[in-house]
Formats: C-alpha cells, sequence, structure tokens
C-alpha cells in the first residue's frame, strides 16, 4: 500500500504572495500546489494539504506557535506515515529544533521545508524543496525531525539559516548532512536515528522564560543584570566568544551572572562561533563562567539550545536536573562532551 504523507503549511514565503507592503501569507497553498506539480503528482506519494488557521511569516513566530505546530501532527500521527512541515525560512531551525524535542520518541519522518522564492513565481526554488520532501516524508528510514533544503537533508536540530538569498540557505555546521538528492536519494542510514516510542510533550510555552543575550567587547554589566531581571525569566542564553569565554576582567559583570544563577536563572553558555562547541575550562575567562555555575552547552546551536531550553523548563524542569537533561545529547542534538 501505497505510504500517505500530510503536509501542513504553516506560513513562510512558500506560500506567500505580493501585497503593498512586500510579501504577506497567502492561503490556499495545496490548490496552487496541485496546479504547480500537474501530471508529476501522479508520481509523488499521495498527499494532504492542511493549513494553520492563521498563517505567520516566521519571523512573528513565538514559541507558543511551536505547539501549534506540533498539535496537529500529533493528532493525526497515526493516521499518516509520514509529515512535511511547510514553514518560513527565518525561524525554521529553531521549529525544527522545538519539534525534535515535543515530538519526543518520534518513529517517522517529520520534514521541514520552504523556499527562498515563493512557489507562485517562475524562478521559485519550492517545487524542488516540496517534491524532495516529499519523497523523503515517504521513507521507511527516517524517524527523525529533519530539514530539507536545496537538495539536502539535515537533522532538524542541528540546522541552521547560514545564507539571506543563497537557495541552498541551509546547513548544518556541526553535523554531517544525513542524506543528499542528486540523480539518487541519498541517505546516511548510518547516521539517522532509529524509530523511538512516541511520547509526545505539549507543555505550555511562555515566551517570557528564556532571553538571549550575545556578549560583545565592553558589555556592561548593567544590560546583564537588567536582562536578568527581565520578568517571568526563567533561564539565559549566553552567546560567547570562541570557546565559551567571557569578560572575566568585569567582576561586576561575572558578579550579575552569579546572582542571576542563586536566584534559580539557569545560564547556558553557547558560542558565537558557528564550528565547534564550549569548553569552559579552556581559559581562565570560560573557568569564570564554569565557577559560577554557567551550564556548558556543548556544540548545540543557538536554536537548538533556545528551544530546548524552552521545552526543559515549560517541562518545570530545574537546578540540576536541568543542568543534566540539558547536557544530555536529545534526538543527535549534540556531540557528547569529552574531557578537555
Ligand atoms: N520571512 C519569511 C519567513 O520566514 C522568509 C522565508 O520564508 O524565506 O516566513
Amino acid at each position: 500500500m501505497s505510504r500517505r504523507i500530510l503536509i501542513l503549511h504553516t506560513g513562510g514565503t512558500i506560500g506567500m504572495v505580493p501585497s503593498e507592503n512586500g510579501y504577506v501569507p497567502g492561503a490556499n497553498l495545496g490548490e496552487l500546489l496541485a496546479d504547480r506539480l500537474g501530471g508529476r503528482q501522479a508520481e509523488l506519494p499521495r498527499f494532504e494539504v492542511q493549513e494553520l488557521d492563521h498563517l505567520i511569516d516566521s519571523a512573528n513566530l513565538t514559541p507558543s506557535d511551536w505547539t501549534r505546530i506540533a498539535r496537529p501532527l500529533i493528532d493525526q500521527w497515526e493516521h499518516y506515515d509520514g509529515f512535511v512541515v511547510l514553514h518560513g525560512t527565518d525561524t525554521m531551525a529553531y521549529t525544527a529544533s522545538a519539534l525534535s524535542y515535543l515530538l519526543r520518541g518520534c518513529d517517522r519522518p517529520v520534514i521541514l521545508t520552504g523556499s527562498q522564492i515563493p512557489l507562485g513565481l517562475p524562478r521559485t526554488d519550492a517545487l524542488d524543496n516540496v517534491t524532495t520532501a516529499l519523497v523523503l516524508a515517504a521513507s521507511e528510514h527516517i524517524h527523525e525531525v529533519c530539514l530539507c533544503f536545496r537538495g539536502r537533508l539535515l537533522r532538524g536540530n542541528r540546522a541552521r539559516k547560514l545564507k539571506t538569498s543563497g537557495l541552498d540557505a541551509f546547513d548544518s555546521p556541526n553535523a554531517p548532512a544525513l542524506g543528499r538528492a542528486g540523480i539518487e536519494l541519498e541517505l546516511r542510514r548510518d547516521l539517522l536515528l532509529p524509530p523511538g516510542h512516541p511520547d509526545f510533550q505539549l507543555p505550555d510555552m511562555d515566551a517570557n522564560a528564556v532571553a538571549v543575550l550575545a556578549l560583545y567587547p565592553g558589555i556592561p554589566a548593567r544590560l546583564v543584570e537588567a536582562t536578568l531581571a527581565l520578568p517571568g525569566l526563567k533561564g539565559l542564553i549566553l552567546h560567547t566568544f570562541g570557546a565559551g569565554n567571557a569578560p572575566d576582567a568585569n567582576p561586576a559583570l561575572i558578579q550579575a551572572l552569579a546572582d542571576g544563577i542563586e536566584r534559580g536563572i539557569a545560564v547556558i553558555n553557547i558560542s558565537q562561533c558557528p564550528i565547534g562547541g564550549v569548553s569552559q575550562k579552556a581559559y581562565a575567562s570560560g573557568a569564570a563562567l564554569d565557577g559560577i555555575g554557567v551550564v556548558a552547552g556543548g556544540d548545540l546551536t543557538p536554536e537548538a539550545a533556545f528551544a530546548k531550553l524552552h521545552v526543559l523548563l515549560a517541562g518545570g524542569v530545574q537546578g540540576e536536573d536541568l543542568r543534566r537533561q540539558f547536557q544530555a545529547p536529545r534526538a543527535g542534538d549534540s556531540t557528547p562532551a569529552t574531557p578537555f
């Protein structure tokens, strides 16, 4: 029996139409897709298209949209063999990461894709992305959340948007691609996750729970204090220098972080470098963070770290448990730490 795929349209350039103020999300993508695919549809896996009630430009995404996207997938999990999620490219890596944590124990393909040029335009890259995603969503070998773009299959929680206008906009700088669409579709079956046992989570997400702060040369301690004083804040992701370093010559800044941690705020260390991970013991400037209880984020992408922290906090995880669960690789999101 042929496999059946659900395409969930959430918004993004792929379905956008021109307006006076530039591109805005447009509905009825299913009709447009059928029209553009024409006779080719018969050669693809069977699919149905569902649209979220409120389509968004993904720049407007908030963490509660992750549950809005996960819910229809979970509700219809048993009715389909695989899922394609059409999403704006701007925050697709965040949603791919969040879905990899919410859809715990995933046992079938969930493939996110979108496009840099709308489906309705002549030079669109959407058809190539959607048809490849559909074929991958019908694969019996994929049991995880992936992102497929311009012929490359990436692990969702390892993917990043690296190009603003190139059609090959995504890559996974800290992990190899899981597959490639050339003349043949090649899957790295040695890298793909084994099937899990679904144990899905749909906690209420609170956008105020997590903040992100990028360090920069000369950053004042008061900016760190003000961020840590945000109402409802439970976790802060610091984008640090190099291998996880912060200005330890600014004791007020380190003290501000220590005070926040003392008040129960989880502070996570993620490097500003796109390649490699955090090693808090390599330099004294990193050791200062280690000494006050900052959690080293390994080689998680900033997007995965943000989603993972949100999902753990929304699930009520805190303190040492949070450190342990945050640092433990989940759904292939990170490389296990090796002692420095
Ligand atoms: N702003 C759009 C979005 O993220 C960009 C895109 O889809 O390429 O929804």
